[in-house]
């Protein structure tokens, strides 16, 4: 028999009741390993419910309490590493050690929300006027949703929902579909840890349910994290409902490599940015803008590496890439080389057609190099999201940063170089939320924020660092005073400062 997985609504397993479902998949091995129940509208309202319910309680608990629970959580992730790297391998697909990776980079959020008291402080000046003093407070903004994409199925909700929770709010989260076991364990472990019925609650879904948390009266603010056409829906629904959205799409990460690079190193980083979790990473680096003469090199020294990589399953350790997600993903990339091909692109390394032995209906694809990509083809205008690297050729800075700013995603990008005026120029004048200067996937730590420009982001704030806590709470400015006789007396005039 294989197993249903259900929902988590206020600290409770509940089964799915609405006979709808979709099946989660092995990747590594082709099998359907477990069905996974799809919330109903009224599942979905129960969800947000128990939210409400939670709120004015979560919300007037005192930053102690709430700190404490986040410690607790903190100790209780750090001692399920390895549990939840194994889950989000068996459903992802990606190798075990980059899974313990993500959720390493997710924990750093989890110590961010630990420390939520110094970010809540607020401002105050007294004295404005006399005996006049103003406080700037941040109140949490009720129920906040979070939408989540298949490729970091426990990082990204841990970048969400516990600043969102530190801050006061409560949450309900719908993972993605396809690898949603990840997020149950999060939300059971939170309740573990002391997190009261109905903060976090997780429904699973798919567009049924994210539209019923977009239009639900009761959620305030959605964050959510995917693919740029979703991330647009998603903004343009939930702003017409008049909530609070911050939408991270999709990515083309750029990275520029100048004459005077080290290109041994640029090789090595051009491989692990661009195969490194099959190239299902928004931050991956999918297109190589080689600048001048060193281009034949590069590719050669690129090409070297990526015929070496070891394609296999996640939990062998000699893997260092594992599947894809999905079959029809893994065929949608594949059908990029070709095109690729037609369209003009030299196809250096070509990685289709790869079994695995032992896995032949696993999900698995070779890495792919293009080399002289035209900036019309396929390849280089849609994100590919697999282990396909394109590169296109430059002969000055000013030609490749022309490249890198004609691109319609902003998410992450990065230079590599001996030079630091190259390099200082480049931060100031490329257009992406995300630089690396000789770091090739520059996601920010925990206390920076973290976000893209253009069609890469929806919204004003970035997610976590001090955005996250902008972006999960509202403002209050409160005046005081406490008369004196010699603020008596009629005085009709507009309020002044004296
Ligand atoms: P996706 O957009 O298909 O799905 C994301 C979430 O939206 C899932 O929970 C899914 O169930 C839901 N969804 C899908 N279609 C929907 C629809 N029509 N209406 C409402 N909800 C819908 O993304 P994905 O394939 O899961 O993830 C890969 C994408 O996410 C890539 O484009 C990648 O670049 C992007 N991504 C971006 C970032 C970032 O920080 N910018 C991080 C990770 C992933």
């Amino acid at each position: 028999m294989t197993k249903t997985i259900g929902h988590w609504i206020a600290n409770t397993p509940v089964p799915g009741g609405s006979g709808r479902t979709a099946p989660v998949h092995n990747p590594a091995t082709g099998a359907v390993s477990a069905h996974l129940a799809l919330a109903s509208t009224a599942e979905v309202d129960e969800a947000v419910a128990a939210a409400r319910a939670a709120f004015p309680g979560w919300s007037a608990a005192s930053l102690a309490r709430r700190t404490s629970v986040l410690f607790a959580y903190r100790a209780l992730l750090d001692t399920h590493r390895e549990e939840l790297a194994r889950l989000i391998s068996a459903e992802h697909g990606k190798v075990f050690s980059d899974a313990l990776g993500e959720v390493a980079r997710g924990l750093e959020i989890v110590d961010l929300a630990c420390g939520i008291p110094q970010q809540l402080k607020g401002e105050l000046s007294t004295e404005v006027s006399a005996r006049v003093d103003v406080a700037s407070i941040r109140q949490p903004l009720g129920v906040v949703a979070g939408i989540t994409p298949f490729n970091f199925p426990a990082m990204v909700p841990l970048w969400m929902f516990p600043l969102a929770i530190a801050c006061g709010n409560t949450f309900v989260l719908k993972p993605s579909e396809k690898d949603p076991s990840a997020a149950l364990l999060l939300a059971t472990l939170a309740a573990e840890a002391g997190l009261p019925e109905g903060v976090l609650n997780v429904v699973n879904g798919d567009r049924e349910s994210v539209d019923r948390l977009l239009d639900h009266p009761d959620v305030a603010a959605v964050s959510f994290v995917g693919s740029t056409p979703v991330a647009r829906h998603i903004q343009a629904r939930a702003v017409a409902n008049g909530k609070r959205v911050q939408a991270l799409g999709g990515a083309k990460n750029h990275m520029l490599v100048l004459p005077d690079a080290d290109l041994d190193f640029a090789a090595d980083s051009a491989v692990n940015a661009a195969y490194g979790s099959a190239g299902e990473r928004c931050m991956a680096v999918s297109v190589v803008v080689a600048v001048g003469a060193i281009g034949d090199t590069l590719v050669e020294r690129i090409a070297e590496r990526a015929r070496a990589v070891r394609i296999g399953p996640g939990d062998d350790p000699a893997s260092e890439m594992g599947p894809l997600i999905t079959a029809e993903h893994r065929d949608k990339v594949a059908g990029y080389v070709a095109s690729a091909r037609e369209q003009g692109a030299e196809v250096v390394v070509d990685g289709t057609g790869l079994t695995v032995d032992g896995h032949e209906d696993g999900f698995f694809l070779g890495v792919s190099l293009l080399d002289r990509v035209p900036l019309d083809a396929d390849a280089y205008r849609d994100e590919i999201f697999g282990p396909v690297l394109c590169v296109v050729r430059a002969d000055s800075y000013d030609e490749a940063l022309a490249v890198i700013n004609g691109s319609r995603w902003g998410n992450g990008t990065a230079i590599f170089t001996r030079d630091g005026g190259a390099a200082r120029r480049f931060q100031l004048e490329v257009e992406a939320g995300m630089v690396g200067v000789n770091v090739p996937v520059p996601v920010p730590v925990g206390y920076h924020s973290f976000g893209g420009w253009k069609e890469s982001l929806f919204g004003d704030h970035h997610i976590y660092g001090e955005d996250g806590v902008r972006f999960y709470t509202r403002g209050k400015v409160v005046t005081t005073r406490w008369p004196d006789p010699a603020d008596a007396g009629i005085d009709l005039g507009f309020p002044g400062n004296h």
